[in-house]
């Protein structure tokens, strides 16, 4: 039995953010269920059948943030004020929302357990053109071109500062183009130099992209070789394109640890920003989704404009693409960065931090070790994000969470009696199903107003 909520008091929410005015959602509610029911007919010869873990994520996404999914109820013992906090949905490289708060968590983790306080520089690696589809179809395979990427750039350190010393790197996969086009490529935050064992460091003053760009050419080539994913008449006949086609970038040095830190955020951060989503109720049925502004010329496709209008169907089949698979890592550590350098007791850490357990979820023991640990570890981070406290009551004591509500028909009844209403921004097209996603068998007495 879930607790029940006395109904004399009437909680407030917890800084609601009303998720469902975004447009980002609104896309997703409205069309998500069609896109499901067209995606054979439509989308299926270029993005390949649709994986198990898009509608799982964008389900639980359709919670997230919101009490009609389920929340935690955050009392003050000592004046008796209460709010209603509400679940995160905690999906990989989706969730616009969890995406920022996991981000933003990884940055504090490598600025306390793995940088070290020398120069730094941002890589990029791209292969070329005809090899990235089979990737769409091989996911798993997706880290072998993160250790290509290492491999071309820790060669390179060690030509040029000798064989003893170790270099280090954070290898970050994103697979997503600049229109969310599929584009598998690597994002390096990286020494610009190597450490000695004696914990020096011998800096690295100049980086040749060409070379790098070579290197890692031939890393991949090897390896697609070893998986039968090319032929090798297809490699000979590279070897003659005047273009090679792969890319490599090299960025200026970066002297200080807080610059190295916001290209860290940057390579972590999913696609697709939403402030670059745009709709227009009285337009077309259409997305217009724009460009980002200057970022490295990494290999992207050249475009002449500014943005891309896509019909929503369109733009969910793409930005749904990018939804890593269930566990692929998409963020490697090597070198004098790798878990195994920094020590197995370091490594127990990591497994804590990440991925962030940020949120109060749905076990119904409120008072279970593992749940004091991810309040701590959430409320650690939304006092070092949004500088609140949320278990910081007015009356200046601590507040705990003293119930989990997770049943609809609970759920419906307390958000009936304080007077909630879901109000998801309504955009031009068929229009919504009400409410399904959150309440497969809602008492019709509690609906929301
Ligand atoms: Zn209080
Ligand atoms: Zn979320």
């Amino acid at each position: 039995m879930e607790p029940t909520l006395s109904l004399s008091s009437a909680p407030r929410l917890y800084r609601p953010r009303r998720p469902e005015r975004a447009p980002f959602y609104a896309v997703f509610h409205q069309f998500f269920d069609r896109f499901t029911r067209e995606y054979e007919q439509r989308f299926e010869r270029t993005f390949g059948p649709l994986r198990g873990i898009v509608p799982k994520t964008v389900e639980r996404f359709f919670g997230c943030g919101l009490p009609e999914g389920g929340f935690a109820r955050v009392r003050c013992d000592v004046c008796g004020n209460e709010y209603l906090v509400a679940f995160s949905c905690k999906q990989r490289g989706f969730c616009p929302s969890c995406c920022a708060k996991r981000a933003a968590l990884w940055v504090e983790f490598v600025r306390e357990r793995v940088i070290r306080p020398v120069p730094h520089r941002h890589f990029v690696f791209a292969l070329h053109k005809v090899l990235r589809p089979a990737f769409r179809y091989r996911r798993r395979l997706l880290p072998k071109l993160a250790l290509c990427a290492w491999k071309a750039l820790s060669s390179f350190l060690h030509e040029d500062t000798g064989g003893n010393a170790l270099p280090a790197a954070i290898v970050s996969i994103q697979t997503g183009g600049e229109f969310l086009n599929w584009h598998p490529h690597m994002h390096v935050l990286a020494p610009a130099g190597t450490f000695q064992v004696d914990g020096g460091f011998i800096h690295s003053p100049a980086f040749d992209a060409a070379v790098l760009r070579g290197l890692f050419q031939a890393n991949v080539l090897a390896f697609l070789l070893k998986e039968r994913m090319i032929s090798p008449e297809l490699v000979e006949r590279m070897r003659t394109w005047r273009h090679s086609g792969f890319h490599a970038y090299a960025g200026e040095e970066i002297p200080d640890i807080p610059d190295a830190l916001r290209v860290g955020l940057y390579m972590v951060r999913g696609p697709a920003a939403t402030s670059r989503l745009r709709t227009d109720p009285a337009q077309e049925p259409k997305l217009r989704y724009l460009a980002k502004g200057a970022v490295p010329d990494h290999g992207e496709e050249r475009v002449s404009s500014s943005h891309r209008d896509y019909d929503y169907l369109e733009w969910i089949a793409r930005r749904t693409s990018h939804i890593p698979d269930r566990g692929t890592q998409l963020v490697h550590y090597y070198g004098a960065y790798s878990n195994a350098h920094r020590g197995i007791a370091l490594r127990r850490e990591v497994f804590i931090e990440i991925p962030p357990e940020d949120e109060p979820s749905d076990p119904p023991r409120p008072d279970s070790p593992r749940l004091a640990a991810r309040r701590k570890s959430w409320a650690r981070l939304i006092r070092r994000v949004y500088e609140v406290d949320p278990f910081l009551c007015r009356c200046g004591e601590r507040m705990r969470v003293v119930g989990f509500i997770t049943q609809p028909p609970a759920i419906l009844k307390i958000l009936h009696h304080i007077g909630r209403r879901f109000d998801p921004l309504k955009l031009p097209g068929r229009s919504p199903p009400l409410l399904d996603h959150f309440c497969p068998d809602p008492f019709p007495d509690y609906g929301p107003q």
